[in-house]
Formats: C-alpha cells, sequence, structure tokens
C-alpha cells in the first residue's frame, strides 16, 4: 500500500550553515493491514518520516507512493492526502475553544463537506467507539490527556482514513491513561488498520506489531518481526539502543 523508494529530506539550519540529512535513502513498503513501528534514538528521523507520508514534510530526493498516487505529483491533492492518511501528534491539536463533539464534526464539514447531521451522526458513534461517550459537550482542558488523544484519534478516524500515523502518542500522558489509548491503538490493529506507529513502548511494539523498523542518523539501520528484532537485534546501534531504554 505505501511505498517509500530512496527518500531523503534535508534541513537547513544556523541560517543555512548547517545542513542535517533528516533522512537518507529511506526505502520500505507497508503493506494494507500491516502495523510497523518505528523505533530509535532522538533525532533519527522519526517524525520526519512519518510527516513526509501525509505531505506534512516535503522529500528532496526519492519518491512515496500511497496505493499507486504519488505523493510528489502535481495532481496529488494534499488535503485528500491528509484525510486518507490520519495523524495523531504527540500534543492532540485539538482545537480549545470547540468542544468534543465538534473537534470532530468540523473536519468532516469542512473538508469532506458530510451534512451536519451527519457528521455529528459519526462523532457521537466514535467518541462510543474511543470510549468517551459521555463527553461531547465538554472542552478539551476539561479532559485528562489521555481523553483528549481519544478525541484526537476520533477526529482521524472519522475521515475514514486507508492508514493511520502516530507519532508518540503517548509520550505526553500521565502513566495511567496510557494503557488505555494503547489499548484503543492495539483494537484500531485487530479492526485491520493500516499503522505506522512511532513509539517509545516496547511492550506495545512487541505485542502488537508485524514489523520493527529501527532507524539512527536518518536511515534505516534494522528492521525484522519484533521478536526476532528484540531479542537478537542484528546491528551494534540497535543493541546500545535497546540497552539504554529497557
Ligand atoms: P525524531 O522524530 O526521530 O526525534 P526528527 O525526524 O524529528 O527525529 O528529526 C530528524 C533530524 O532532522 C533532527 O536532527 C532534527 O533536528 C532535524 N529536523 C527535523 N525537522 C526539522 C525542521 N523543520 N527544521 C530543521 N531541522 C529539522
Ligand atoms: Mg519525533
Amino acid at each position: 500500500m505505501v511505498v517509500i523508494d530512496n527518500v531523503s529530506r534535508c534541513f537547513s539550519i544556523d541560517g543555512g550553515k548547517t545542513r542535517v540529512r533528516a533522512l537518507n535513502n529511506v526505502s520500505n513498503h507497508i503493506g494494507r493491514g500491516e502495523v510497523v513501528v518505528i523505533i530509535g534514538p532522538s533525532g533519527s528521523g522519526k517524525s520526519t518520516l512519518l510527516r513526509t507520508l501525509n505531505g506534512l514534510e516535503s522529500i528532496d530526493e526519492g519518491s512515496i507512493t500511497i496505493d499507486g498516487v504519488s505523493l510528489s505529483d502535481k495532481k496529488t491533492c494534499m488535503n485528500k492526502l491528509r484525510t486518507e492518511v490520519g495523524m495523531v501528534f504527540q500534543h492532540f491539536n485539538l482545537f480549545e475553544n470547540k468542544t468534543c463533539l465538534e473537534n470532530i464534526v468540523l473536519p468532516q464539514v469542512v473538508v469532506l463537506k458530510r451534512d451536519r447531521k451527519e457528521a455529528e451522526k459519526v462523532a457521537r458513534q466514535l467518541l462510543e467507539k474511543v470510549g468517551i461517550p459521555d463527553r461531547e459537550k465538554n472542552y478539551p482542558r476539561q479532559l485528562s490527556g489521555g481523553q483528549q488523544q481519544r478525541v484526537a484519534i476520533a477526529r482521524a478516524l472519522a475521515m475514514q482514513p486507508k492508514m493511520m500515523l502516530f507519532d508518540e502518542a503517548t509520550s505526553a500522558l500521565d502513566p495511567e491513561t496510557v494503557s488505555g489509548v494503547l489499548n484503543l491503538m492495539k483494537q484500531l490493529a485487530r479492526d485491520g488498520m493500516t499503522m505506522a506507529v512511532v513509539t517509545h513502548e516496547m511492550g506495545f511494539a512487541r505485542e502488537v506489531a508485524d514489523r520493527v523498523i529501527f532507524m539512527d542518523g536518518g536511515e534505516i539501520v534494522e528492521e525484522g518481526n519484533p521478536d526476532a528484532f528484540f531479542d537478537s537485534p542484528q546491528s551494534s546501534r540497535a543493541r546500545q539502543f535497546l540497552e539504554q531504554i529497557i
């Protein structure tokens, strides 16, 4: 479903004096229904890779196609792509001055041009699905971080995406709300959603991932099925990383 072919992305920093190669010749495929967990040290390019998949970040070299559609083709509509590839961030990025229901209704009405009644029906079904059916009238600040993240997930699902990207979706949450959000992500995976997940939750990676990708220095250093990867990482960089975090 996703073909990433020799993708590179550089950033200029210090007013152009230094160039950082955030992605360096990255190639990979993600199959429909596959759950890929991306791990690696800070600054290794994980977020940049996810962001290129829904066009939040452009690429300098290489190509990405999703369901046969090339993202660098000028005819590709980025707004449509962003409905098809939903993204959930560490900081939920909800509209603070809108209720939970409205946060889920608005993008449906604005982007998908869905009728408001229909959008509200979808939003209520999704609030039920993500486990907070009684919170539709609340504003984000009236919810815990875990509940806000559930709203953000519901908002992405309302667009009926083909694929979901999660960038450290539980890193900003209080410990007691982490497992609820991880369980929701597990449920999505079981329902067959294609997912690319950047996380530090190694238990989740082992249990849910079909494949683990380890990145360092803008490259995919190693990948494999989770048991093989965690039990016997092949590269010294992956071994070092796992020793530090486990
Ligand atoms: P990770 O998510 O693995 O921590 P990132 O993809 O965020 O890594 O970043 C990879 C590298 O690219 C880092 O060196 C980071 O500082 C740099 N980088 C990412 N985004 C930008 C940007 N918009 N401008 C400049 N440098 C960036
Ligand atoms: Mg990141």
